[in-house]
């Protein structure tokens, strides 16, 4: 029997995937990132030359950058994924960014494009009070609903994701456990979002964080490590993580400011930088392991504003990945058959 992957317009088949970016966010609410800019007031829509200024040197201070709620405006970056080749976007917004299933399943008609949605708790700041009166098996059945079901919306969704660890506190535990369990009731491929990529300091808890997962049986061939961008400065730590069967994705191509964090600002690793990590990877044996996409989350991302948008691998990138040795079949490799073979499990 042949599994299926899950849109938010039903199963189908994997082949029927092509060009995917396994992690986007295509109408998401990052407000829980917010913190004032002393100067907000003078940002209107965010859109003037002068504002993207601001924008860029304090993202989370504006919240016109963190709101990506608007469908006419994600339409607009579904057509040029798709004019460059694109046909998939995974959408892993969870509970915590305003996840909107109802919305995704528009886009996904006016658009063309096969649109995974997902189901998933993100940082513990950002979760609404009844998340953090769940126990592990109240979560896992709620992730394992929307799966199946497709919850109160009824629309299936096709991904566990992204599980956000940032403090590492109770809550955020007991969503890794229930990930864990909930991967092992349906099949589903698992994210982890982890800081573990860029901060080694974050490397033991994910250490951690993995072993919580494989003891509520989540397969660790199904789990997905974000944000690994950067990782490639300690190869041993990839190493040590890739030999265990997981996932490393590099997920922030385009993204070479600075991301908010606390109260400070992480520099991102460029994208040259990535390809020459994902080039090494590739020449390890890694390739069958590996995941390509965005991240557009801040509004300055998106090409409609300036920024690199969805089709940067495809268009910007591709001859540089060339040059660094990846070649297109290996490219398309790590952009059509390993999201393929993740995401179908229904
Ligand atoms: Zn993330």
């Amino acid at each position: 029997m042949c599994r299926k992957a899950v849109t938010v317009r039903g199963p189908v088949d994997p082949a029927a995937l092509g060009i995917t970016l396994a992690h986007e966010h295509l109408l998401a609410d990052f407000t829980c990132r917010y913190s004032p800019a002393a100067d907000e007031a003078a940002i209107g829509d965010g859109l003037a030359l002068s504002d993207r200024a601001a924008l860029l040197r304090d993202p989370a201070g504006y919240r016109v950058n963190l709101l990506a709620t608007d469908e006419a405006a994600a339409l607009r970056e579904c057509a040029w994924f798709a004019e460059a080749g694109g046909r998939t976007v995974v959408d892993l917004t969870p509970v915590g960014l305003s996840p909107d299933v109802m919305g995704l399943r528009r886009i996904s008609e006016a658009s063309g494009l096969n649109v995974i949605a997902a189901t998933g708790f993100y940082i513990d700041s950002s979760l609404p009070a009844w998340v953090e009166g769940l126990s592990v098996d109240e979560l896992a059945n709620r992730l394992v609903d929307e799966i199946e079901t497709g919850g109160a919306e009824g629309i299936r969704r096709g991904a566990i994701g992204e599980i956000a660890v940032e403090s590492g506190s109770d809550v955020e535990l007991r969503c890794i456990r229930a990930a864990g369990r909930a991967q092992a009731r349906t099949g589903a491929p698992v994210f982890f979002h982890v800081m573990s990529g860029i901060l080694p300091q974050f490397r033991d808890m994910t250490d951690e964080l993995i072993g919580l997962y494989r003891a509520e049986g989540g397969d660790l061939t199904r789990l997905v490590l974000c944000h690994q961008d950067g990782s490639g400065i300690d190869p041993a730590y990839q190493e040590r993580l890739l030999s265990s069967g997981l996932w490393l994705e590099y997920d922030t191509f385009g993204s070479e400011g600075v991301f908010a964090f606390g109260d400070t600002y992480i520099q991102l690793p460029t994208d040259s930088q990535r390809i020459a990590e994902v080039a090494a990877l590739v020449a390890a044996g890694h390739i069958d392991r590996l995941l390509l996409s965005h991240d557009i989350c801040y509004q300055t991302a998106r090409r409609a504003r300036g920024g690199w948008g969805m089709a940067h691998i495809l268009t910007t990138l591709r001859p540089r990945f060339a040059a660094a040795g990846i070649d297109e079949g290996k490219l398309m490799h790590m952009l059509v058959d390993n999201p393929a073979r993740l995401f179908a499990f229904a």
